[in-house]
């Protein structure tokens, strides 16, 4: 069932205020509240409806995630991967999975009383960090117990009382065409209880979000889109049910000198049209330190030279990659009247020496020619 907008939930612009958000929400609320409406369905699901919208656009950061990328930027991140590509990268707002659960009794109806959510995480690592492996402390969401009503979602000094609507079997008989059906109870999610006064400091789930600080061991030779699962590490199960898993998807910056393919590093060097005329050793640098490079007479700008074994150990065994070097010859500038003078010294010899100098240049213009020519 897909979502309706939360503007259009709360019959509000997309300009709207906060403050006629929130009028917007009261006003609904009390009409929806299901002590208003015992046994109806529609408005349960309506004031549901309407808490979720105003959770989302009360809250700035989380009404710009949702402006920019509507209802995948504020959920769907729990659950195994789904939702891949969520927003921001690296922050944890983006992993609270669903952060909005029941108003109603202490939840589980939704996700089932299943082990918890798991959550992904995305952690981004300098190139370095990723070839050669790191430590990362990472701030992940998780529940506490609501200190207020001491986990039971009630307001302090009540307890929650028997559903009315099932009469704690958690269950209702439902007539649907010709048949009968038992479903979970909707007023209590098949609890069999409900909270008639939430409390306020945890809206009545009996757990509240906080954070938790988790050291992650990065082996060495990721890269981008390679996943790391920590068992165990994701939300905390309902009801004494296991926790869920934590995926740590890596994503590596970019990097200012190096770009990686695969296994490969590939690097720029500049060199001066001297040294690439007249070969020379350049100092080339790798993720280990600087190498020295021989570059032969008459280089070419654009020529490749591989340094074996410089690239990265992939991550999942195996010899490790090359070093890529692209030279690229740089024309030089700022040049003082006596340097221009020697140049063009420089061009007059290479003028008398006719065309062998410049195979390319020469072979270019023949082809121009020859072009002209057949038109
Ligand atoms: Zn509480
Ligand atoms: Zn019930």
């Amino acid at each position: 069932m897909s979502k309706r907008d939360y503007y259009e939930v709360l019959g509000a612009s997309k300009d709207a205020s906060q403050q006629d958000l929130k009028k917007a929400y009261r006003r609904l609320a009390m009409k929806y509240h299901p002590d208003r409406n015992p046994d109806d369905q529609e408005a349960v699901a309506k004031f549901k409806e309407a808490k979720e919208a105003y959770e989302v656009l009360s809250d700035e950061q989380k009404r710009a995630a949702y402006d920019q990328f509507g209802h995948a930027g504020v959920n769907g991140q729990a659950g195994g991967g789904a939702g891949a590509g969520g927003f921001g990268g690296g922050g944890f707002g983006d992993i609270f999975g669903d952060i909005f659960g029941d108003i109603f009794g202490g939840g589980g109806g939704r996700r089932g009383p299943a082990r918890g959510a798991d959550l992904r995480y995305t952690l981004e690592l300098s190139l370095e960090q990723a070839v050669h492996g790191c430590e990362e402390k990472i701030r992940v969401p998780s529940w506490d117990p609501c200190e207020v009503c001491d986990g039971s979602g009630a307001k302090a000094g009540e307890q929650p009382v028997t559903c009315p609507t099932c009469a704690g079997m958690g269950q209702v008989r439902m007539q649907q065409g010709f048949f009968t059906v038992q479903q979970a109870c909707p007023t209590c999610h098949g609890e069999g209880r409900v909270i008639e006064n939430p409390c306020d400091h945890c809206g009545g789930q009996g757990r509240v979000q906080s954070t938790k600080t988790l050291s992650v061991k990065i082996p060495a030779g990721v890269d981008t889109g390679d996943r790391i699962r920590l068992a165990g590490k994701g939300e905390a199960g309902m009801q004494g049910a296991p926790p869920g898993d934590l995926y740590v998807q890596v994503a590596v910056r970019p990097h200012n000198i190096f770009t990686r393919e695969g296994e490969n590093l590939h690097v720029e060097v500049p060199v001066s049209f001297v040294d690439a005329s007249l070969g020379g050793e350049l100092e080339v640098p790798t993720l280990n330190g600087q190498v020295k490079l021989k570059v032969p007479p008459e280089t070419q700008t654009g020529k490749l030279f591989r340094l074996r074994g410089k690239g990265v150990t992939p991550v999942r065994g195996g010899p490790p990659g090359d070093l890529l070097c692209k030279v690229v010859v740089e024309t030089p500038v700022k040049l003082s009247s006596e340097q221009k003078d020697l140049l063009r010294q420089f061009q007059d010899s290479m003028d008398k020496g006719g065309e062998r100098h410049n195979p390319r240049r020469t072979s270019w213009f023949e082809g121009v020619k020859r072009f002209f020519e057949g038109l």
